[in-house]
């Protein structure tokens, strides 16, 4: 009896193929194995019963990053198709067939070093012993490195290298482990890592030309053990390192080394946000933090994210580190540079690489000129050395590391990026839709057979780079999947880049255009993410977003009715405030307009508050919000604790995390906190819709979301909450497509004029 399976779901790029073929020699079945455009076709010729059992196992037990959607099978005659395994004996892995396009393509995510790997590397007796680019059918890069499907050696920048006689030998073994492993090499024909030591004084080596030369130390390229032993000497003399690793530079250095992380934080201008450190294990992230078993999962999945955790109050880490955070955004290494880094080294500092760019550096060049730039400077002290470890495999798009927490049994993302991007999410969207995002913390969505694929993080669009980022994916994105969007929706700020990125398309492609407001849009992506039917009750609580009476909103709450309508219920009182940039960021200008519009100008110390209150009074550079947010801030300026957001959100953060010192100070911010959990739940018995949705970056704050929770599960209700998107405006795409889809069903697009 002959059968063919058509399989579809996560099936390229992490040795579906080869399990398929293990499979059908446990079962004796004969025939063969093919990618088609990211779906595999099998042909499988053996007995009823074995046939029934190798279906039940090509969905079962899928290899790590992947999972199967949908299995067709067709009854076949012993027809021409079949025939193709005659060439082999037994069960064939055909190679892949780029002609026949059907739906659903995938691409798994980058996935970190396997277990089996990583003993060989760390195997003096293995051929792959200390190969900083080992990786297999199960792990390795991916997304990073895929130009277009189907994923093939032709389609990744692996391209760029022949495979030696041996490597060849396995990839096409017949039982090896690394059969068709597209991401195959060896120190031999694999790409190798270049160490260069930076120098201080750029007098030293002036060339003839007049040209500075100043980079010394460059050793054989193939001398990989002596690269990372080098990198790890530099680090363990208190150095700075740039790693080029999977999707971009992280810049790295011991965090024991008090003058190394002064140093870091001078290189990167970043004096007031924690670091992220990287252990060799989970036992050693919890010599310093209580992880539970939720913590440990997601620090040993295969995305490798970062994740907070609590530090332990009686064990003391290096306060330069952390700062007032009492978490450590703790992660476990991910591919095999530092796998053997950490190994070397013990615990390092790991950072976003971004070189003078707001985007994650990926260019060796840049990231060279910049740091020579930064040693140049004279900022640094001079006896902290710099270093570059970097290698010749081209990254086609840069992946920041994923940032997580766990929240009461509920995972949030802080950032998605790596190992998480561009593994789609099953929604109730019908049709191919582009959503936009916004222009906060950006991130923009394709939806295509019930399935958002989420752009990673993108950063905020004012800055430039940012802005070629957002275009740069877009491409990307539509090149690898063929995205063919028969809609598009975006934000309803009329300065918008994102907006502008989606009337282009709009109109380049003459397909309709809808927009949704900011924090419907917030609600509306935890009610995709969970299906919820019926009646909910949705809360926004954030920063900024453009209200559709043109003011600023930012408490918002809305009863959806399950069927296309959102309405706005309640919301804190509007407040005039200075606007822009400054008044966003100015906790104290902040404060002393929340305290103009209670008639509570006596109680204000700002020696500017004279001059503010004037201006609101006169309507100079004003807005009218009910930002949520900006309460945070005010609070803040108004303890304090913080003044001004160096970076976004801090003072809330700040103000979150004075609350675990308990200091008077703490106690007061806590009520503060609960108070705002208490309005919520007032507004949820008003309304007694079993259902309730909290969205927003306002609920990062663990203490607020623990006590909502808390308070709202204990009187029956039911709570969700952003799992598999960030809370903040890396969810609104998400939340645009569904409600457009709703609109595509009520007709109420407009048609770009
Ligand atoms: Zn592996
Ligand atoms: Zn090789």
């Amino acid at each position: 009896m002959v059968k063919k399976f058509i399989i579809k779901g996560l099936v390229q790029g992490i040795g579906y193929r080869p399990f398929v073929a293990k499979i059908a020699d446990e079962l004796n079945i004969a025939g063969w194995v093919r990618n088609t455009g990211g779906i595999v076709t099998v042909m499988a010729c053996g007995s009823e019963e074995d046939l029934k059992s190798f279906h039940r196992k090509l969905s079962f037990d899928v290899p790590t990053g992947g999972f199967v959607t949908d299995i067709r099978i067709e009854n076949v005659d012993n027809s021409d198709e079949f025939r193709l395994s005659e060439k082999g004996t037994g069960f064939v892995i055909l190679e892949s067939d780029e002609d026949v396009q059907e739906n659903l393509p995938l691409i798994p995510a980058d996935i970190a070093t396997c277990d089996t790997c990583k003993s060989e590397l760390l195997d003096p007796a293995n051929r792959r012993y200390m190969h900083p680019f080992i990786s297999c059918t199960i792990c390795g890069p991916r997304y990073s490195i895929i130009e277009k499907l189907p994923y093939d050696r032709d389609t990744i920048t692996m391209a760029d290298f022949e495979m030696c006689d041996d490597c060849r030998a396995e990839y096409t073994g017949k039982k090896d482990r690394r059969r068709h492993a597209q991401t195959i090499a060896c120190k031999d024909c694999g790409p190798s890592l270049k160490f260069v030591r930076l120098k201080y004084k750029i007098t030293d080596n002036v060339t003839e030309c007049g040209n500075v030369d100043n980079i010394v130390d460059i050793y054989n390229e193939n001398d990989i053990v002596s690269e990372i032993s080098r990198s790890s000497q530099l680090i363990k003399s208190g150095g700075i390192l740039a790693i080029k690793d999977i999707g971009g530079y992280h810049l790295a250095c011991d965090p024991f080394n008090e003058k190394a992380v002064a140093a870091l934080r001078i290189l990167k201008h970043r004096e007031a946000k924690a670091f992220a450190v990287m252990f060799e294990d989970v036992d050693k992230v919890r010599e310093f933090c209580n992880v539970d078993n939720f913590e440990a999962d997601l620090l040993e999945s295969p995305a490798r994210p970062i994740v907070l955790v609590r530090r332990r109050e009686d064990v003391s880490f290096p306060q330069n580190v952390c700062l007032t955070s009492p978490d450590i955004g703790a992660m476990l290494p991910c591919n095999p540079v530092q796998i053997m880094l950490v190994h070397e080294c013990g615990s390092l500092i790991m950072t976003s690489g971004n070189a003078s760019r707001d985007v994650l550096e990926i260019d060796n060049d840049r990231m060279t000129a910049w740091l020579q730039e930064r040693v140049n400077s004279g900022e640094l002290p001079e006896d902290v050395p710099v270093g570059i470890l970097s290698h010749n495999r081209r990254i086609l798009r840069p992946m920041d590391d994923s940032v997580m927490k766990v929240v009461r049994g509920r995972k949030q993302f802080i950032r998605r990026g790596r190992g998480h991007v561009p593994n789609p999410i099953p929604v109730d969207i019908s049709g191919e839709i582009f959503a936009a995002g916004g222009d906060l913390k950006s991130s923009f969505c394709y939806v295509k057979d019930g399935l958002a694929y989420v752009s990673q993080y993108l950063g905020d669009l004012e800055a430039v780079s940012c802005q070629q980022f957002y275009k740069n994916e877009m491409t990307g994105m539509e090149q690898i999947f063929g995205f063919k969007p028969e809609a598009v929706v975006c934000d309803l700020h009329p300065g918008y880049f994102s907006r502008k990125m989606a009337a282009q398309l709009a109109e380049d492609r003459a397909l309709p255009i809808s927009y949704v407001q900011h924090h419907k849009a917030h609600v509306a992506a935890v009610i995709a993410e969970h299906h919820l039917q019926g009646q909910v009750l949705g809360f926004a609580f954030d920063g900024t977003g453009y209200g559709e009476d043109g003011t600023v909103w930012g408490s918002e709450v809305f009863i959806w009715d399950g069927k296309g309508n959102m309405e706005r219920v309640a919301h804190m009182k509007p407040v005039k405030l200075i606007g822009g940039n400054e008044g966003a960021k100015n906790c104290d200008t902040i404060l002393t307009g929340m305290l103009h519009a209670a008639v509570q100008d006596d109680k204000d110390t700002n020696p500017n508050a004279k001059l503010i209150a004037a201006a609101i009074d006169n309507n100079i550079n004003t807005v009218v919000s009910t930002s949520m947010g900006r309460w945070f801030d005010a609070m803040s300026a108004h303890l304090d604790i913080c003044h001004y957001n160096s970076y976004e959100g801090q003072a809330p953060i700040e103000l979150e995390n004075i609350v675990y010192t308990n200091s008077d100070k703490g106690i007061i911010a806590r009520e503060f906190i609960y108070s705002v959990a208490d309005f919520i739940l007032t507004q949820a018995k008003k309304y007694q819709i079993k259902q309730v949705v909290l969205s927003g970056g306002t609920f990062l704050n663990r203490i607020l979301l623990e006590r909502t929770i808390d308070i709202l599960e204990a009187e029956g209700f039911q709570v969700y909450i952003s799992e598999q998107l960030p809370p903040g405006d890396g969810s609104i795409c998400l939340g645009q497509a569904y409600l457009a889809h709703f609109n595509i069903l009520h007709h109420k697009l407009r048609t770009p004029s």
